[in-house]
């Protein structure tokens, strides 16, 4: 018979049971304490990373108010004052709960200083904290320029509005002499005249906005310039302006959408000439970039003064308005530029003879 010494195998098999115990309270204590403070939630991989990716910020703070985990949006937004802010708001949400015992969310909008504009919603938990931040600069300054715009076209119509109106008056008065009552109807065809260009040019920067794909195919650019200039040559010649055109040899064909292209360069054309002065010249040249074609169009006319340069091609600016327009010109040129994947640049000089540039580059063919 083999005698058996039990003493060890049972002193190791208890030993073994001890620590598969404490394992399994330390896990379940583990895993109470993250899942009281969400934290359980996010342990997978799978989460985690999309929370990271994620465009809002996520924060989740301890019942001592220390910080368990911050996403990467987070830990980008949350930085000097909006930090200290939020925290004192961390600290003072802890325990705040409603008359039946439910904990009460609480919401800020922070306005800071270069337009940045933060807003949180904090959510006291029973054991902790849970924060969602949201970064609004991008859509208060888009709702400010939409206030702007708006403020600049009540004005735009209500100009020529009044004058039509008052020259409705005074029509109505009766034995008006003739040459005053042409005067007044002249007057109200041409302000009517302007509001239907205004509202035409709003249309069109309006659907390019919201237009589809460019229908692009490949141009002969020299072509589509010639047959634009030729169209402004006759009012030039009337301002004994100067037009020229500077091809550089086998300029290979652009991608572009020619109806849209056509147009950025009527309007760019149209102001040379509406703000030029007798024997101003414009040019234009296009020349070879690999992988671009450029195009600068060069006038020498009075310039604009620097400080509205910044703004010059937002919607409805003007720098002048004792000519004819709409502000819209170069907005609508810009915008179809940009949808060829360009940049519409404008640097101006109101000394000496350089006037304006417009320049702007087009992809080529295949990228040659
Ligand atoms: P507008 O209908 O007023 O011409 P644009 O958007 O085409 O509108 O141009 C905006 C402003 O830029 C104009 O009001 C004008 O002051 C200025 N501008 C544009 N092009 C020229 C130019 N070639 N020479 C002088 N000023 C120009």
């Amino acid at each position: 018979m083999i005698a058996l010494n039990l003493k060890p195998i049972l002193f190791l098999s208890l030993l073994l049971l001890g620590l598969l115990i404490v394992g399994a309270v330390t896990a379940v204590s583990r895993y109470r304490r993250q899942k009281q403070t969400g934290l359980a939630v996010i342990t997978s991989a799978n989460l985690r990373q999309q929370l990271e990716a994620a465009p809002f910020g996520l924060l989740i703070f301890d019942h001592k108010q220390t910080l368990l985990y911050q996403n990467q949006a987070a830990n980008r937004l949350l930085t000097g004052e909006p930090l200290a802010v939020l925290l004192q708001d961390v600290a003072q949400a802890d325990g705040r709960t409603t008359a039946d015992g439910r904990t009460m969310a609480h919401t800020r909008t922070l306005t800071l200083p270069e337009e940045q504009t933060l807003s949180w919603w904090l959510c006291p938990l029973e054991n902790g904290a849970l924060v969602w931040v949201e970064d609004l600069s991008a859509q208060r300054r888009l709702e400010k320029s939409t206030q702007l715009f708006l403020n600049s076209l009540s004005h735009e119509l209500r100009t020529p509005l009044t004058a039509v109106l008052a020259h409705i008056e005074l029509l109505r008065a009766p034995d008006l002499p003739d040459a005053i009552r042409e005067n007044s109807l002249n007057q109200i065809h041409q302000e009517t005249n302007r509001m239907a260009r205004l509202v035409q040019d709003l249309l069109t920067l309006s659907r390019l906005e919201t237009a589809g794909p460019l229908a692009a195919r490949p141009i002969d650019l020299a072509l589509l310039v010639e047959s634009v200039v030729s169209d402004f040559i006759l009012i030039a010649e009337e301002k004994e302006m100067l037009v020229s055109l500077q091809v550089e040899s086998a300029l290979p064909p652009v991608l572009a959408d020619p109806d849209r292209l056509r147009q950025v360069f009527i309007n760019v054309l149209d102001n040379a000439v509406k703000y030029g002065r007798a024997a101003d010249k414009i040019t234009i040249q296009l020349t070879h970039t690999p992988p671009h074609v450029s195009v600068l169009i060069q006038d020498s006319g009075p310039g604009i003064p620097a400080h509205h340069l910044p703004q010059i091609a937002s919607p409805l600016y003007r720098a002048r308005t004792d000519v004819p327009g709409s502000g819209l010109g170069l907005a609508i040129a810009a915008e179809i530029v940009r949808q060829h994947g360009g940049d519409l640049q404008i640097s101006s000089s109101t000394e000496g003879e350089t006037g304006t540039a417009v320049t702007f580059r087009l992809p080529t063919q295949m990228g040659e």
